[in-house]
């Protein structure tokens, strides 16, 4: 039986939530990939499924930001890649051309207090809920937006590391995003622009001549080039990170992937891992994924209104 996803939402909604749970903000909407009716086979399974597991493994994406109001890359119509001509930064550039680096800054100065202030939704809180009951093992994330950690979670890898920390690439230091700003203003106290959308890595769209005049810091300590703690396109994830997950994902027993579309390889490789080791695998995603054909079953709907429903027991 197929019928329409808000109904479902409304009557379903468990009260006592710390979060609304099927209202998404006007504005944020817009970042929401269009999903109008959920399968609710789909959604009984996805109870089943979670009610049997004993120490699952989440991994997480874009798609359970986005009801936060950032933004993702690859989904249809709305993500980043359908609606504009910018590509991510690219590591071997960033760390090639200082040019790079300044028009990467500028803009993410710029985007940071808005980026900065995104709240957990209702599926991050639903995740932290489930890790205080005893039923999440850990959980990696694809997200660089520290919704998770801002929602309480403990057992969180951050597999693309995080927007809110600062890595010197001299000295290996790293420090709070929060005071690079403070350094970012002491240095251009008189510079400004329209800010005109922010992307997942919190960049933003500025004119290239105010790029010019934008100073850039370098390391307090060792005069090092500064880089977001985040993996960039092109870069890889540290080879111990990886290892430690996979260990993680060896001791669990069941699979959830909610908001990913699974594109980039750092996070399919556990879902390889996973179809390897027989882990059974359930898929929470608005449209196909890479990793569809080693799923049980994949639920199409948005992340915070599906899991928000749901009661693991
Ligand atoms: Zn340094």
């Amino acid at each position: 039986m197929r019928f329409p996803w808000r109904p479902l939402a409304l009557c379903c909604s468990a009260p006592g939530r710390r979060a609304s749970s099927s209202s998404v903000p006007e504005g944020i909407q817009s970042f929401v990939p269009a999903s109008s009716t959920i399968d609710a086979h789909a959604l009984e399974q996805l109870q089943a499924f979670l009610s049997r597991a004993t120490r699952l493994f989440v991994v997480t994406g874009a798609g359970l930001s986005t009801e936060s109001g950032i933004p993702d890359y690859r989904s249809e119509g709305v993500g980043l890649y359908a609606r504009t001509d910018r590509r991510p930064m690219q590591y071997a550039e960033y760390i090639r051309s200082a040019k790079s680096r300044q028009r990467y800054w500028a803009r993410n100065y710029m985007g940071w207090p808005q980026f900065s202030s995104h709240q957990p939704n209702s599926a991050h809180l639903a995740l932290q809920q489930w890790e205080e009951q005893g039923k999440v093992h850990w959980l990696v994330t694809q997200n660089v937006d520290a919704l998770h950690s801002k929602a309480g979670h403990q057992g969180l890898t951050e597999l693309h590391g995080c927007a809110h920390r600062v890595l010197c690439l001299g000295c290996g230091a790293v420090s709070p995003r929060e005071d690079l700003q403070k350094r970012f203003k002491a240095l251009n106290p008189s510079w400004g622009a329209q800010a005109g959308g922010v992307a997942p890595d919190g960049d933003v769209f500025i004119e290239d001549e105010q790029v010019l005049h934008f100073r850039v810091p370098s390391c307090k300590d060792c005069g090092g080039i500064l880089k977001p703690e985040v993996t960039f396109f092109g870069d890889t994830v540290n080879r111990r990170t990886v290892q430690f997950v996979h260990e993680r994902l060896a001791e669990s027993d069941a699979v959830l992937v909610a908001g990913s579309s699974l594109q980039v390889y750092s996070g399919y490789r556990f879902l390889l891992a996973a179809a390897e080791q027989k882990i059974p695998v359930a898929i929470l995603n608005i449209g196909s994924t890479r990793a569809d054909h080693l799923a049980e079953f994949r639920v199409s709907a948005r992340c915070g209104e599906v899991l928000s429903v749901i009661q693991p027991h």
